[in-house]
């Protein structure tokens, strides 16, 4: 790429996987330092990133959900027209399409620069993986591996915890107060109980009792994280002991993160808050139940795990589904938390667990 060009990466949704493709800024940097590195998505997603170490300027797709109180991630917003308007005013050498849907070809087209790259989506096999899996489609390779190759880089090398850097030391001090003293000093596993589609979301019953275990275990606490308005919020309201409620995060996501950056573990469903083990180097493992990690969504780094009961209606579908079309749900139901807690031990074992959280700016 000409000296002083830019590269421009493109996700637009959803959270899951803004969070992944968080990571090429840093991975395009490393092959070449010298890169600037544009990225466009979701104007809530540029919020979250907001303060990304790589990224030099974010292109945000408006959706209206932005807090007008909040600070603006440094950039341009707007309808994809204004985006396409603006972008061509940059020296842009390089487009790295992650998304590869509609939206992201009409801006690539626009754009017109000679160096396009579209990493392998691997629709296809997932799909054979639901409705075909007799044919012995292979896995699909974790979604890091295959974005770290496509910088150039070696795909079996580290992601870098980007995330640590991305929040302020203000939001990480916030953060450590939400954990408190008592969990600081013990240390805690973040359990991620929420998830978009319900095939996807833990029995709450079995992640109070995971908490238990993991006491008993490891000696460590738990919080638990759920997204505002997910059913698992209150669900585990209604179990949680009243002593033990204020354990239970339904926070925005950027405090999420914060609190993430304090923990030793994270265990969470197939969703996002799985995601913020490799953005944060913290050790994780990931609950399957209608999904199954063979999709590229899990075991992003040599210290995460992923558990899951083998079941012949396993997967029931890519992205999870509203209700199990069985109706017993026994891929989740059948899985014990002692599976969980084994998982946890070995991913513990693997490397000293971090208790320092950094925030990299003020
Ligand atoms: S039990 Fe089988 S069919 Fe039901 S949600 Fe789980 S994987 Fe899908």
């Amino acid at each position: 790429m000409a000296s002083g060009s830019a590269a421009l990466v493109i996700r637009f949704s959803s959270l899951g996987d803004v969070l992944l493709a968080a990571h090429v800024p840093g991975f395009l940097r490393r092959a070449d330092p010298s890169r600037r590195v544009l990225f466009a998505t979701k104007e809530r997603y540029a919020d979250l990133l907001r303060g990304h170490p790589h990224i030099h300027r974010f292109y945000s797709l408006e959706d209206r959900s932005g807090d007008p109180a909040a600070p603006a991630p440094m950039g341009i917003r707007g309808g994809l027209a204004d985006l396409i308007w603006a972008l061509r005013r940059e020296a842009i050498g390089e487009i790295h399409d992650l998304h590869q849907n509609l939206r992201s070809a009409r801006l690539v087209r626009a754009l017109d620069v000679a160096r396009r790259v579209t990493p392998p989506k691997y629709a296809l096999r997932r799909r054979l993986r639901v409705y075909a899996r007799w044919l012995g489609p292979p896995a699909v390779p974790p979604l890091l591996r295959t974005y770290r190759a496509m910088c150039g880089l070696d795909p079996e090398g580290a992601s870098g915890p980007w995330l640590r850097e991305t929040l302020t030391r203000a939001e990480i001090e916030r953060g450590a107060e939400r954990v408190g003293d008592g969990l600081l000093g013990t240390g805690f596993a973040l359990l991620g109980v929420g998830a978009r589609w319900e095939t996807k979301r833990w029995p709450a019953d079995r992640f109070a009792a995971l908490a238990e275990e993991i006491r008993d275990r490891f000696g460590l606490g738990a919080l638990f994280a759920a997204p505002q308005g997910d059913p698992a919020a209150g669900a585990l309201r209604s179990i949680l002991p009243a002593a033990r409620r204020d354990a239970l995060l339904v926070a925005p996501f950027r405090e999420v993160m914060a609190v993430a950056a304090h923990a030793q573990a994270i265990v969470s469903n197939d969703s996002a808050v799985l995601h913020l083990g490799p953005a944060l180097d913290v050790p994780s493992v990931g609950i399957f139940g209608s999904t199954v990690p063979e999709f590229g969504f899990a075991r992003q780094s040599p210290r995460d795990d992923a558990v899951g009961v083998p079941m012949w209606c396993r997967p029931c579908g890519v992205h999870g589904r509203a209700r199990c079309p069985l109706g017993h749900h026994a891929c989740m139901r059948r899985l014990e938390p002692r599976l969980v807690v084994e998982a946890l031990g070995r991913v513990l074992a693997r490397g000293e667990p971090r208790n320092v959280a950094t925030g990299s700016h003020a």
